[in-house]
């Protein structure tokens, strides 16, 4: 491609609200276009080189793996997710719009729902199983905070795949090959990533991991064990429970102390550490069938509530705050809050590193009073809702564990009979019996992974694309346009590259830029080498740069007479690609 016929607007200036690298080199390369609407974006011939690039890698390893591609509608009739259950359970997400008959659709958020519903209409016998199908499609979220560019979109590109099963054990057998296969994946695309437990979230199903990449930037807390292969998203980590000393049980004591309403205050007042008193959370918990309730969440005093571990651990679709005054109608009063129930329309559960514990300090749901000598009763409900902090023990190998950040880039998920069920997705067993099938669910961001590589790699000067991800392996780089040899001589070796040996490169032939400018373009897009053409080309010289550590190697051909096939042979030679 001569870049004089490639639409790549580069810009100087910076977006006003974009504060990740990757949002930023993306837009001032060239390669995507806000739309205007935030979370949408046109991709632009660069970007939309890339992306094909990183499609193609995601598609030969699952074509290698057994999947087979379709593609599905994305407006998506309600009617499927009202059978399934996620009509109106998924919340504001999904964006729901009637057509001129008054019928109702949603914009495909995830195809859970259209996939079964492809598979129930085709799929009656165990012989016909396993199956993985998948698509590369657009989906739509009408996120809450779209940001950072492509990392969080409102309309983005997913690979999702669903796989139909027999039993349990071949679902699991496929849940692993995929595991296999993301990892090449993203190593093809040159990424470190990390898999790690997850929460299902509102796709449901049990068993589910990400894919993480180990970036500053990214949104997603990692809990990880530098002892072991342990790693699991913060929403999703377990410890081993500290044990509490417990001391002697005694009896129970109201003690008044007006104005201590934080741990620290309370912890102080009474002399103890913070893990003496309990902490309670209370949180409205919204469940199907549009039903709530207050629910407090006890905690040893120095732990804090992880809200995703709770929300899925009770079985709620959502947790949400409550105001003051709701909570003072129901007998609980902020900074004084104790596990007992005040009345049967609130539940109480225990952090699990609370069972056992005796002689603890709790508010005594009054205002100004607090319990000391309290000891939780042995029928309470104790669940791992507690978030792992730095410095927890690791459940698999005891050492300390620690935070870090990344970006999600893909998440396996077992789904069971969660969807196969209740839309009727069965198959006759080889008893002629009816069963539901048995699923797994496979997501990549494939969207978010232009961002991703970008912020894994990325220096001041702009974009670092890993080999399979760069939009063209070389730019050759015309220094001084005027100069008729070496004008002459870059033709060649374009032509050379692209024709006998089916090389992607960019020339750049601009002839009113400046080499400065030039170099600058080229090192903002991020292409892996730069053919420099300058005057060198008289004594039988050209330079080869490599972007991703800015070293230079000198081509000397005078002994290959400047044959330009053995020159392109000498080039792909050294850059090895
Ligand atoms: P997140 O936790 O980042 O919101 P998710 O858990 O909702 O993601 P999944 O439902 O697992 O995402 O979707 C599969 C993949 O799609 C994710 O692993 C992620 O890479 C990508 N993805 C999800 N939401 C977005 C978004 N708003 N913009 C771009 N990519 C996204
Ligand atoms: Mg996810």
């Amino acid at each position: 491609m001569r870049l004089t016929k490639l639409l790549v607007p580069t810009a100087k200036e910076v977006p006003s609200d974009a504060t990740l690298k990757s949002h930023i080199f993306l837009i001032r390369g060239g390669f995507i276009q806000p739309v205007g609407g935030s979370g949408l974006y046109n991709f632009l011939p660069l970007g939309k080189i890339v992306l094909e690039k990183i499609k193609d890698v995601i598609k030969q390893e699952l074509d290698r793996a057994g999947a087979q591609e379709v593609m599905l509608s994305f407006v998506t009739p309600s009617s499927l997710w009202e059978q399934s259950g996620r009509y109106e359970k998924y919340g504001k997400e999904l964006l729901r719009f009637k057509d001129r008959k008054d019928n109702e659709f949603v914009l495909g958020p995830t195809h859970e729902e259209m996939m079964v519903n492809l598979v129930r209409q085709s799929v009656k016998s165990y012989r016909q199983l396993p199956l993985n199908l998948y698509q590369i499609n657009l989906k739509f979220r009408d996120e809450i905070r779209p940001r950072f560019g492509l990392m969080r979109g409102r309309e983005f590109v997913m690979k999702d795949g669903y796989s139909f099963h027999v039993d349990e054990k071949d679902m699991k057998r496929e849940f692993d090959l995929m595991e296999c296969t993301y990892k090449k994946i993203f190593e093809r695309l040159g990424l470190d990533v990390r898999v790690v437990e997850a929460d299902s979230g509102a796709i449901g199903g049990s068993g589910s991991k990400e894919f993480m990449v180990l970036a500053k930037s990214g949104e997603d807390t990692i809990v990880v064990c530098d002892g072991c292969e342990y790693g699991a998203n913060i929403e999703a980590a377990k410890r081993v429970p500290k044990k509490q000393d417990v001391g002697d049980e005694t009896d129970e004591k109201e003690v008044a102390t007006p104005d201590l309403k934080s741990i620290d205050e309370v912890s102080r007042f009474f002399g103890v550490d913070a893990d003496k008193c309990i902490k309670v959370v209370a949180l409205k918990a919204r469940y199907d069938n549009s039903t709530e309730k207050i629910v407090l969440f006890a905690l040893s005093g120095d732990d804090d509530l992880q809200e995703t571990k709770a929300c899925s651990i009770i079985g709620a679709n959502e947790l949400v705050e409550v105001d003051e005054n709701e909570l003072e109608i129901s007998g609980l009063f902020a900074g004084y809050m104790g596990p007992k129930s005040p009345n049967e329309n609130v539940d109480v559960y225990f952090d699990e590193r609370l069972a056992g514990a005796k002689n603890m300090i709790c508010g005594a749901n009054k205002k100004g009073y607090h319990i000391q000598g309290y000891t939780p009763s042995r029928d309470a409900v104790f669940v791992d809702i507690a978030e792992v902090k730095e410095g927890d023990e690791c459940i698999k190998c005891g050492s300390k564990l620690r935070h870090t950040k990344g970006i999600e880039v893909g998440h396996i998920f077992q789904l069971g009979t969660r969807y196969s069920e209740p839309l009727g997705c069965d198959f006759l067993d080889s008893n002629g019996r009816s069963k539901p099938m048995v699923m797994g669910t496979y997501g990549i961001g494939v969207s978010r992974l232009l961002a991703a590589i970008i912020e894994q790699k990325h220096d001041e000067k702009g974009c670092i694309w890993s080999k399979e991800s760069a939009p063209f392996e070389f730019s050759i780089i015309l220094a001084d346009p005027k100069n008729e040899k070496a004008s002459l001589f870059a033709e060649n070796i374009y032509k050379e590259l692209t024709q006998n040996y089916s090389k992607d490169v960019l020339f750049d032939d601009r002839t009113k830029e400046r080499f400065g400018a030039k170099m600058k373009d080229f090192e903002l897009m991020g292409i892996p080498f730069a053919i420099i053409v300058g005057k060198g080309v008289d004594e039988g010289k050209i330079e080869l740069l490599k972007r991703e550590n800015g070293l230079k190697h000198n081509i000397v051909f005078p002994e290959f007479g400047a044959n330009s096939s053995e020159i392109a042979q000498l080039i792909l030679q050294i850059s090895d690609l």
